[in-house]
C-alpha cells in the first residue's frame, strides 16, 4: 500500500468552498492511486464559530477556572467538527470515509493536558480502514492517556499528529496544505515579496519553526526527520507543489547550494528585563535564573556579566517575573513590547560579514539593536515591536531573498 498524509490547516477548511479544494486534492491523490490519512485541524482562524481560538473564548469570559482534563475536551470538539464536515462533503461525492479521533487513531499521549507528548501510535485500526479502501479522516491535535482521557497536542499540534501518523504508516509523503504557496523566506504578512522555498532540510525549517515562523510546527518537523518522512508544505488553494522538506535537499530539483541566509523569521510579545546586582552579594545570576525556573517562567536571550544579567521572557510573564525578583530583593527594570527577530541559515557557518550585513540594514533604517546572539545557523536580535516589520523587510532585501 501506498500511503499517503493530507493535514489540511484551519482556513483550508473554513467555508463550504475551500473544503471542496480538501476534496480535490484527496480526490487527486486516490486516482494516484495512494491510499489517504487525512488529518484535519479545527476550522477557521480566531472569530470564526468553532476554531480553537473561539472555543477559549468560551471559558476566558467566565475567568477560565476549567480544569485542564475538561479544558481538552473543550478543545478537542473543533477538530471533531470539522472532520465530521468533511467527512459529509467526501461521502457526497461518493468517497468512502470514516473518522476517528485521535484516541481511536492510536495515538496515546501522556497526561500533560494542553501539552501532552505522543508516547506510543497504534495505527492498526488506521490500517484496517485503508485497506477496506475508506479515507481515513483522523481529528488532529488530540491524542488518549492510558485510561482514555481526551487530551491535545499544545497549539498548532495538528501538524504533529500527521507527522506523527505518517510516521507510523510509513507513509510516502506528509502534505500540509495550509493558505500560503509553502514556506517562504519570510512571513509573506509582513514581507510582501518573500518567495516559497522549492527545497530544504529538516534542520533549517526546524529552526525557521522554532524561531517563530508558524507555517508548520517544530515538533512536526522532529518526527518526520527522525522517521526520515518528506513534508510538503503547500496551499490548498493552488496545485503548486510547495515547499519539500527532505533528509538529502540537496539531491532534490530546486536545491539552492550556495544560500548564506535561507529566511528570517520573528516572534512577538517578548519583555527584556535587566537586573543590576546588589552591593555584597555575589549570586545575582544563580537567584534570578532559579527563581525563573522555579516558577516555571520560560527565559530566552540571555546575557550575563559579572555585574548582573539581561534576559527576555514573554509579556505575559513580565509582571510575575519582576514581582519576583522585586521579592527576593532586586530592582528590574523591563521593556516590554519588543520582538526577536532571527536570520536563519545553514550555510552561515564561517562566513565572515553576515553580522555587519544585519547591522547595515537596521542602522539604515534607523532601527536600535536593543541585544543580540548568534549560534552557528542562527543570528537573532531584539528589536521594539514597532520596528519589527520594517526589520524584516530591510534584512529580507539585504540578503537578496526576495531574488
Ligand atoms: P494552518 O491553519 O494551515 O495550520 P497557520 O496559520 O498555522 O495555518 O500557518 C500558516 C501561516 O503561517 C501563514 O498564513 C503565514 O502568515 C504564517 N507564516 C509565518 N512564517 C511563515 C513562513 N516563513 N512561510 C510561510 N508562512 C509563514
Ligand atoms: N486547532 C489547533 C490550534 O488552533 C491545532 C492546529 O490548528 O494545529 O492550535
Ligand atoms: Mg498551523
Amino acid at each position: 500500500m501506498r500511503i499517503l498524509v493530507q493535514k489540511f490547516g484551519g482556513t483550508s477548511l473554513s467555508s463550504d468552498k475551500a473544503r471542496n479544494h480538501c476534496v480535490e486534492h484527496i480526490a487527486r491523490e486516490l486516482k494516484n492511486g495512494f491510499r489517504i490519512v487525512v488529518v484535519v485541524s479545527a476550522m477557521g482562524r480566531k472569530g470564526d464559530p468553532y476554531a480553537t481560538d473561539t472555543l477559549l473564548q468560551l471559558i476566558r469570559d467566565n475567568g477560565d477556572r476549567l480544569p485542564p482534563r475538561e479544558r481538552d475536551m473543550l478543545l478537542g470538539c473543533g477538530e471533531i467538527i470539522a472532520a465530521s464536515a468533511l467527512c459529509s462533503l467526501l461521502c457526497s461525492r461518493g468517497i468512502a470515509a470514516i473518522v476517528l479521533n485521535g484516541g481511536q487513531a492510536g495515538i496515546r499521549t501522556d497526561e500533560q493536558f494542553g501539552h501532552a507528548r505522543i508516547k506510543e501510535l497504534h495505527p492498526d485500526r488506521m490500517l484496517s480502514h485503508l485497506r477496506d479502501g475508506e479515507v481515513v479522516i483522523v481529528t488532529g491535535f488530540q491524542g488518549s492517556t492510558e485510561d482514555g482521557d481526551m487530551t491535545t497536542l499544545g497549539r498548532g499540534g495538528s501538524d504533529t499528529s500527521a507527522t506523527a501518523i505518517g510516521a507510523a504508516l510509513r507513509a510516502d509523503c506528509v502534505d500540509i496544505y495550509t493558505d500560503v504557496n509553502g514556506i517562504l523566506t519570510a512571513d509573506p504578512r509582513l514581507v510582501k515579496d518573500a518567495k516559497p522555498l522549492l527545497v530544504v532540510g529538516y534542520a533549517e525549517i526546524c529552526n525557521m519553526a522554532r524561531q517563530g515562523a508558524k507555517v508548520i510546527h517544530p515538533r512536526a518537523v522532529e518526527i518526520a526527520q527522525q522517521a526520515r518522512i518528506p513534508i510538503r508544505v503547500r496551499s490548498t488553494f493552488s496545485d503548486d507543489e510547495g515547499t519539500l522538506v527532505t533528509d538529502r535537499p540537496e539531491q532534490a530539483k530546486g536545491y539552492v547550494s550556495d544560500r548564506h541566509v535561507t529566511g528570517i523569521a520573528h516572534v512577538s510579545g517578548i519583555t527584556q528585563i535587566s537586573v543590576q546586582a546588589i552591593e555584597g552579594r555575589s549570586d545575582v545570576q544563580l537567584q534570578v535564573f532559579q527563581t525563573m525556573a522555579r516558577n516555571h517562567i520560560s527565559v530566552d536571550f540571555i546575557n550575563v556579566t559579572p555585574s548582573g544579567a539581561v534576559y527576555t521572557v514573554f509579556d505575559h510573564d513580565a509582571d510575575r517575573a519582576v514581582r519576583l525578583l522585586q521579592d527576593i530583593g532586586y530592582l528590574p527594570t523591563a521593556i516590554n513590547g519588543c520582538a526577536k527577530v532571527s536570520v536563519i541559515g545553514g550555510g552561515m557557518n564561517g562566513v565572515p560579514g553576515v553580522m555587519a550585513r544585519i547591522v547595515e540594514a537596521l542602522t539604515e533604517q534607523g532601527i536600535t539593536i536593543m541585544q543580540s546572539a548568534d549560534s552557528n545557523t542562527t543570528i537573532w536580535v531584539l528589536v521594539k515591536e514597532p520596528d519589527m516589520a520594517p526589520a524584516l523587510q530591510a534584512l529580507h532585501a539585504k540578503f537578496g531573498l526576495h531574488l
